[in-house]
Order: structure tokens, then C-alpha cells, then sequence
């Protein structure tokens, strides 16, 4: 039987402000690691099958990134003016998306149709294949707005993995210096998005630092720790983890805005992946559901009309 363990960290003494890095834009081999972490970690879960095949599609994204093709970005000025107002250079919302996302949509779904495939799976592929680009637009807004419930379950994860590499590699073409802070501090700086969870990583002037991941672009950024991410307030902040487990993942909750999001502790596990260990923790989301607390960041690949 899981039950929650209350936890209440130590403070944490961070080097100076200016020598943190604050940005951390993706690897390029971010969905290449991920198919490895979902593989692992669907040996022996309950969710094995799905994580498989999560594994798979990550793989299929890593395929879709290496050949991604140039793409337009936001010019110099769009850029300036974005960082004067503390907005994102690249608003999973604002930006105007190029038709090379619906291409590099193609391409998964095509590597994934070569492959073994269950039937609902195979169906939602299929039927993707056929969409108009409006209506395959359609998916993104809806997604890209947050509106998860409206998407279908089977076509969620297929459209959030094309958007995930088009950004993805939006922001590596851009670089590091291209993006500035946001007034929001649990924002993705990058893309506006929210975190599909924090790390705590581990080496260098990083060491015991907490990042947080962009649930679309997969851009860390740092926030101090023992802060929620959701509204930023310092107290009221609990630590729960299941029982029995290693301590590589405990969820942060804020009494403040009643909002959770998981902490991934490499020191603990030094290959964890925000996305792959957070879908293979869900049932630390179904804890802390029963002490009445909500998700403060989506994971893409988990519906919300799935539980
Ligand atoms: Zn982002
Ligand atoms: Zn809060």
C-alpha cells in the first residue's frame, strides 16, 4: 500500500545568483535518452505496454529531430521586443507555427506505423494520416492552449510529439542567449509552457540546484528550491513521496495555490527523465489527487480524461 510520507527538506545554501546557469536548452539527443529511460522503465510496470510504446514514439521523435529542416524564427526585432515585455520569444500560443511541424508529424507517424503497433494506436495513426492541415492545426491550438480534455486521447500523444520536436529544435536553432526571463518564474522562458516537473541535478555549478522542464520544448530553467512553481509562494510548501520508494521523486505541493509538481532527484537516480519518470509515478499523482491537490504543469503524453 502507497501512503504519502511528509517530508521537510533542509534549506538549501545556492552559489550566487549570477554564477547559476540559468538556461539549459535541450540536448539533441533529449528524445533519444527519453526512448532509453521509457524502455527501462517499462520492464516490470504496471504500465509497461504503454510506456513501451512511449519509448517508440520518443525514438521516432529523435528521428524527426535529426532531420528536422530549417525553419523561420523570430527576427532580431520580434526577439527584442519580446524580452523588453518579459514575454516568450517563441509563445507556444503566439508563434506562428510553420507547416514543417505537420511534415515532421508525417514523419513520426510514418516510423510509427512501421512499427508493432496496438490496433487503437495503429487506428489513431491512420486516421492522423488523413486530417486536413487545418484540422491538424486545429489539434495543435487546442493542445497548445492547454485544452487537453478536448483533444482525443489517441491523437494527443502523435500531435504533442511533433510539437515537442518542432520546438525543440526552434530553440536549439536559436541558442542559449536568444531568451530572457519571464515576469513568471514558473514559465518556460523559452515557450511560455509549464513544467512538466523540476530536477534537482547534480555536477558542477549545477550541483543541488532545481531546474524546471518545459513540458513542450524540453528547455530547463532554474528556480530556487522550496518555491511552488505555480505561484511562486515560499511557504506552505510540503514534500510527499510513496512509501517504499527510493526518494528520487516526491511531489512539492503549495498550501498557498493547492498545486503540486514532482521533483526528480538525480543525486538519487542520475538518469532521470522529466517526462518518462514522471508518466512512471502516476501513482503519486493519484496521491496526492486524494489530499485534494492539483498538477501544477502537464505531461503531454498523459490525457486527462485517462485515469
Ligand atoms: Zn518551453
Ligand atoms: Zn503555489
Amino acid at each position: 500500500m502507497n501512503s504519502a510520507t511528509r517530508i521537510i527538506e533542509p534549506g538549501q545554501i545556492e552559489a550566487p545568483a549570477g554564477q547559476i546557469p540559468f538556461l539549459r536548452l535541450a540536448d539533441t539527443d533529449v528524445f533519444k535518452q527519453r526512448a532509453e529511460r521509457l524502455r527501462h522503465l517499462s520492464q516490470q510496470h504496471s504500465f509497461g505496454p504503454y510506456l513501451g510504446f512511449l519509448a517508440t514514439l520518443a525514438q521516432a521523435q529523435h528521428d524527426a529531430l535529426k532531420h528536422f529542416p530549417p525553419v523561420p524564427l523570430p527576427s532580431p526585432e520580434q526577439q527584442a521586443v519580446c524580452r523588453e515585455h518579459g514575454m516568450p520569444v517563441l509563445g507556444a500560443q503566439a508563434w506562428h507555427r510553420d507547416p514543417a511541424w505537420r511534415a515532421g508529424l508525417k514523419k513520426i507517424l510514418r516510423s510509427m506505423l512501421a512499427t508493432a503497433l496496438p490496433a487503437p494506436a495503429s487506428a489513431a495513426v491512420e486516421r492522423l494520416m488523413k486530417l486536413s492541415d487545418a484540422e491538424l492545426e486545429e489539434i495543435a491550438n487546442k493542445l497548445l492552449a492547454g485544452d487537453l480534455d478536448t483533444v482525443g486521447a489517441q491523437d494527443m500523444p502523435f500531435v504533442a510529439a511533433a510539437l515537442q520536436v518542432y520546438w525543440t529544435h526552434m530553440a536549439g536553432a536559436m541558442g542559449e542567449h536568444a531568451f530572457g526571463k519571464l515576469e513568471q518564474g514558473g514559465l518556460c522562458p523559452v515557450c511560455g509552457s509549464h513544467p512538466v516537473a523540476g530536477i534537482v541535478r547534480i555536477g558542477g555549478a549545477q550541483q543541488g540546484l532545481r531546474y524546471l522542464s518545459c513540458s513542450l520544448c524540453a528547455t530547463e530553467w532554474h528556480m530556487v528550491r522550496i518555491k511552488c512553481s505555480s505561484c511562486e509562494s515560499t511557504r506552505g510548501i510540503h514534500y510527499y513521496a510513496l512509501e517504499g520508494s527510493n526518494g528520487a521523486i516526491k511531489a512539492e505541493s503549495c498550501d498557498e495555490c493547492n498545486a503540486y509538481l514532482k521533483l526528480l532527484y538525480m543525486e538519487k537516480d542520475t538518469q532521470v527523465d522529466p517526462v518518462a519518470d514522471d508518466l512512471a509515478s502516476l501513482a503519486l499523482d493519484v496521491l496526492m489527487d486524494e489530499t485534494g491537490k492539483t498538477r501544477g504543469g502537464p505531461n503531454l503524453f498523459f490525457h486527462p480524461g485517462i485515469s
